[in-house]
């Protein structure tokens, strides 16, 4: 087959996926994973053909998918792909540009500097920040606290480049007792020691409690977030950044899926925010683009573009270079998605999305609360964390919905024990899964 023809029956095959999309189990039945077993094979020795190498791909692979890109995926706030994003994605694969520098694809260069403007403006965040955009939030935080102690340390007249980190002031961080596993995981890979982070200690709706925040400094880094995982809230940025910004601290937040509700009716949930120094938020949950897609956001340009600098005597490019501002030297241009969802959308689609989401999840949690289950937050965004009478009963709920395959959702510990986590996330659910999903859980739960 040549080289249209194939793309051609990827394009078909990938078509008759996304028809299925509505109807599909959301978990894959036992059948379908026993069946990946087809793929199980020796690395033949001979190449095999591009078009049995296709089929087999969809034939084994397609029904062991989870069918997070349909309309009643609530696990994780995982998202669906905007039709306007995954085709410009389609499109960019086709040009297959390595968009580290202008140099590299001047159209790459252009559209992700423009995607960058975009988002500030969206999120109304300070618009001399640099957006550099990385794989994930977890790759996007991590470029973020790079250049936080990076710049704290030069601040104090420490070469962190030249002389590392032997011998240099401390940094200390401080951050939410209930942080992303990803933040600690970003602080252990820097090298922060887990057993140095400081804990601030948060209220029971799971928010750093402004009354016992530890003190902070200008060696402090503050690690806060927009969206806690089990619960959706807000860290109370009013109240905790000016106290930061008089102590001189480095405030960076988490908003990886909450730092949206800024382009939304609910943006009063992040009032103060943008006095932060660097923001962490991802494209490919809330703003359903295609997986991998995030930002790190930096109010001082100079101190990520310096963290983050990688010209060599054959790669020289501008501050603004995206090899300049992200982990990756050579990289896709995941920022063109970015620019396709937001292009599509508008201002007042974006708000739609957001504001849609936190009213179907606010539905859910009446539903359950009426149905005599306990929720167990205050359904602020778009999750809704709740449980059974018992745990087993926990337990056995969420097992019922993955084995019936008509919705997914995940699980969790919330102050100590089992509860069940519903995000919604995907611009495809409409309020007809919104209701579906209520019979369900009624019909297969024991609420009381
Ligand atoms: C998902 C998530 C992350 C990590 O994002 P990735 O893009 O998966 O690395 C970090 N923080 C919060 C609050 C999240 O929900």
């Amino acid at each position: 087959m040549d080289e249209l023809s194939l793309l051609a029956a990827a394009d078909a095959r990938g078509r008759r996926y996304t028809e299925g999309n509505a109807t599909r189990r959301v978990f894959p039945s036992p059948e379908a994973i026993a069946a990946l077993a087809a793929f199980d094979e020796a690395l033949p020795a001979q190449g095999r053909s591009a078009e049995d190498t296709l089929a087999l791909l969809d034939r084994a692979g397609s029904p062991a998918t989870t069918a997070s890109n349909g309309p009643r995926y609530f696990g994780f706030v995982i998202g669906a792909s905007l039709p306007a994003a995954a085709a410009a994605e389609r499109l960019m694969l086709a040009w297959d540009q390595c968009a580290s520098t202008f140099d590299n694809s001047p159209v790459a260069a252009t559209l992700e500097g423009l995607a960058g403007r975009w988002v500030l403006d969206a999120l109304d965040l300070p618009r001399e920040s640099a957006v550099g955009f990385g794989t994930s939030a977890t790759a996007c935080t991590l470029a973020a606290l790079a250049a936080a102690r990076r710049a704290l340390l030069a601040r104090q007249g420490w070469d962190f480049d030249r002389q590392g980190l032997m011998g240099a002031p401390e940094i200390k961080v401080v951050m939410p007792a209930l942080a992303h596993i990803t933040v600690k995981k970003a602080l252990r890979v820097l090298g922060f020691g887990l057993d140095r982070l400081i804990e601030a200690p948060v209220d029971e709706y799971g928010r750093v409690d402004p009354a016992r925040l530890p003190s902070l400094d200008a060696s402090t880094i503050l690690c806060l977030q927009a969206g806690e995982v089990n619960t959706g809230e807000f860290d109370p940025f009013a109240q905790i950044l000016p106290i930061a910004r008089a102590a001189n601290a480095w405030v960076h937040v988490d908003g990886a899926f909450g730092l949206w509700a800024r382009a939304s009716s609910l943006a009063a949930l992040a009032e103060g925010i943008e006095l932060a120094d660097s923001w962490t938020t991802d494209a490919h949950k809330w703003l359903n683009t295609p997986y991998d897609c995030a930002m790190t956001i930096c109010r001082d340009a100079q101190a990520l573009a310096a963290a983050m600098n990688c010209d060599a005597v054959y790669s020289t490019a501008s501050a603004d270079a995206q090899k300049n501002l992200t982990l990756e030297f050579s990289r896709r241009a995941r920022g063109i998605p970015v620019w396709a969802a937001l292009r599509t959308l508008g201002r007042a689609g974006v708000a739609e999305l957001v504001d849609r989401h936190h009213a179907q999840a606010r539905r859910i949690g009446e539903a359950l609360a009426g149905a005599g289950f306990a929720v167990l937050n205050r359904v602020v965004l778009n999750q809704v964390l709740f449980r059974c009478a018992t745990d087993d009963a926990t337990h056995a709920l969420r097992a019922a919905v993955q084995a019936s395959g008509e919705a997914w959702f995940g699980g969790t510990v919330w102050q100590g024990r089992p509860a069940l986590r519903i995000s919604v996330s995907s611009w495809r659910t409409g309020d007809a899964e919104i209701e579906a999903l209520v019979s369900l859980l009624v019909r297969l739960g024991t609420p009381r």
